[in-house]
């Protein structure tokens, strides 16, 4: 974390050397000390440590200074920083002025110059006022911050996509937050031609102000930014991270405010800025990144470092998770490609109740993180996100084309590939998916639906889990099931749970037959097949779990699949004793083996599969074993 900062200003340069020199000798181990010659490039400088989140512990003004006397500085200094400590250097014939202003600027102290001994006329005032001061700090977030708008599909794709990655964030709203629609415009402004950023309050500065402010006008900046003295000549010395960083400005005389920068004021997001805006911990920030440009910033690996691996796994569930484990540990060179983010199903999964080894349940995504870190160590590179697209076999190799339109080949490969949530049929939904309606747990909406009403569709162990988590945060939880009684799709246990929570409320034999709303969910219609009525319910959030189907069409033409798309393996391949035609070795499947020879299948993307996770790593981990026997023939 960056040391709070004591900043100093003063424009006799020898008054201001041994100010630095004295504070330094003090403070330095435990603030950053800065100086400034003038008081406008104080404030660029002030503006700049704002932007980034710095905290400024003191300022340290001399009065009599040009153009902006210290009162003055303090004075607009004090929206800045308004819990920074204040003391103002006067000279005895300016102490009236110093007391009168201790209302206006908010000066705590006021010194007389000179200090000289500072261990007895410097240090003990300010080590009272810095003690006071850290007494009451508390650090800022430092981590990604997200600004967006709540009912966005962008924003939540990348909170999603964020979340699945294990990548800690703050979710700032800018319907609710100020400090939100200050960011928003921060970057709008950075981005280039200040589009969707307005300046409020913003008079020319008296003087010109710092102007150092970057970002590539491409999406992305650095969201420093201070106030821009454009036009005039203002120069800006970047603010260093040494603690002798020194920011001073050549004023430029009466440069003109631009747009939007927050030197010439306050800078207000207007709805034409474009959302969602990723800040990153540098102050570094992209706007509506994809999730491509997200994962190379936060370190993902979207590209195979080599062109052949004795193993490829497509999926990173807790299957594919699991091959690609004892793969690796076994000594395969091994690739897992993963088109979201790995553990699958599983990793949306708010509480696994049933998975050996784990008797107070485990969340998915905590299975997820350890499985990648297990994977991780015994060296499996991990692609995601990134999607297999086709597999074709040039014997002894099957080569899988990515999404990127690159390609990787393998004597072996697993299709772990799971299942997806199957879409609801209902006119217009499509335009309301992730903007109120959501498939899957969402589990990043459930701090947002605090308070509110939900909705769930779905009477299986997914609705059954998702609703005892919505539970905590939600005012009332509604669980709509088609058939007549819960316990038909779901586990006993989470069945009793439900029974027992007192905001969970379950409506039989209901189902959704329309939506409402404009750019976000207003309403869902209920229709009731018992009592033949339609309702109208007031409703922001709908989650549907109405079971899952294999998204296995990259694979048509090469490997069999059945009626639904699931893949046949080991003795399903076997018609009237005969094996599938282009099966070219002189054996017959493996237990888990597709209908081409050193294609194998583990969890719920096989036919027939017990769609639990258990299971699926269990068949994840025996595939391995059939590899090892096939890749000794080849
Ligand atoms: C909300 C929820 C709660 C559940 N709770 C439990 C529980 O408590 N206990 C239990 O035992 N089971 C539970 N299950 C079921 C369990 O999660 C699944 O059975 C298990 O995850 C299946 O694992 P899998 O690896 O076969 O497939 P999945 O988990 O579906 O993983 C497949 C992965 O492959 C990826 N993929 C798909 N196509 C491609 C492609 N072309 N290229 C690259 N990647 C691709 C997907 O993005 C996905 O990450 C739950 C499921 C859900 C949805």
């Amino acid at each position: 974390m960056a040391k709070p900062v004591i900043f100093t200003i003063d424009d006799d340069p020898d008054v201001l050397r041994a100010l630095e020199r004295d504070l330094r000798q003090q403070y330095s181990e435990r603030f950053r000390v800065m100086r400034a010659s003038s008081g406008a490039s104080a404030l660029g400088a002030l503006h700049q440590l704002r932007e980034r989140r710095n905290a400024v512990a003191l300022m340290l003004v001399d009065q009599r200074m040009p153009q902006m006397s210290g009162v003055e500085l303090l004075e607009q200094a004090l929206p800045l920083f308004p819990d920074a400590k204040r003391v103002l250097l006067t000279a005895y014939a300016d102490t009236d002025a110093a007391i009168r202003a201790i209302n206006s600027a908010h000066i705590d102290y006021y010194l007389l110059k000179p200090w000289d001994p500072p261990a007895d006329r410097l240090y003990p005032v300010l080590d009272d006022l810095l003690d006071d001061w850290l007494a009451s700090y508390r650090a800022p977030f430092e981590g990604v911050r997200v600004v967006g708008h709540r009912w966005s599909p962008k924003s939540f794709e990348v909170r999603d996509f964020l979340a699945r990655h294990h990548v800690p964030y703050q979710w700032l709203d800018v319907e609710t937050e100020p400090e939100a629609r200050r960011l928003a415009a921060l970057a709008a402004t950075e981005e280039g031609g200040g589009a969707g950023a307005a300046v409020e309050n913003g008079p020319a500065p008296q003087d010109g102000g710092a102007g150092a402010s970057a970002g590539d006008g491409a999406g992305e900046g650095t969201g420093a930014s201070a106030g821009d003295g454009s036009g005039g000549t203002a120069a800006v010395e970047s603010l260093g991270t040494a603690d002798a960083a020194v920011t001073d400005v050549a004023p430029a005389a009466g440069a003109p405010a631009s747009a939007g920068a927050p030197g010439a004021g306050e800078v207000a997001w207007t709805p034409a800025g474009r959302l969602p805006v990723v800040f990153f911990a540098d102050n570094s920030f992209m706007i509506e990144p994809s999730r491509a440009q997200l994962a190379e910033r936060i370190g993902l690996r979207t590209r195979a470092e080599s062109r052949f691996y004795d193993l490829v796994i497509v999926g990173g569930g807790p299957a594919g998770l699991a091959a690609a484990v004892y793969g690796a540990s076994e000594g395969l060179r091994t690739l897992m490609v993963e088109r979201d983010a790995p553990g699958g199903q599983a990793g949306t999964s708010s509480r696994i109740e049933n998975y050996l080894g784990f008797p107070a349940g485990l969340s998915g995504a905590e299975l997820a993180r350890r499985a990648v870190a297990q994977a991780q160590r015994f060296g499996v590179e991990i692609l995601n996100p990134q999607e297999a697209t086709g597999l074709r076999r040039e014997d002894p190799y099957r080569i899988i084309s990515l999404s990127d339109g690159s390609e990787v080949s393998c004597h072996a490969l697993v299709v772990a590939t799971g299942v997806s949530y199957r879409k609801l049929a209902v006119p217009g939904i499509d335009r309301l998916t992730d903007a109120g309606v959501y498939y899957g747990a969402a589990m990043t909406e459930a701090i947002s639906c605090k308070g509110e009403d939900v909705y769930l569709v779905g009477g299986a162990n997914s609705a059954g889990q998702a609703a005892m988590y919505f539970s905590r945060y939600a005012r009332r939880v509604v669980i709509l099931v088609r058939g007549d009684s819960l316990s038909r799709g779901m586990s006993h246990y989470l069945v009793d749970q439900i029974l027992q929570t007192p905001n969970i409320e379950v409506r039989l034999h209901a189902s959704v037959v329309g939506v409402h709303g404009g750019e976000t969910l207003e309403a869902i219609d209920v229709a009731d097949s018992q009592a033949g009525t339609v309702e109208t319910l007031p409703g922001r959030s709908l989650f549907i779990f109405i079971g899952a189907e294999p998204r296995t069409a990259w694979l048509e033409g090469v490997v069999e699949r059945d009626e639904y798309g699931f893949l046949l393996a080991g003795s399903d391949l076997v018609r009237d004793g005969k094996l599938p035609a282009g099966w070219n070795v002189d054996r017959q499947p493996f237990l888990l083996e597709t209908s081409v020879p050193g294609v194998f299948v583990a969890g719920d993307v096989r036919r027939g599969s017990v769609k639990r996770v258990a299971s699926g790593v269990g068949e994840g981990s025996i595939t391995v074993s059939f590899i090892h026997q096939h890749l000794a023939h080849i």
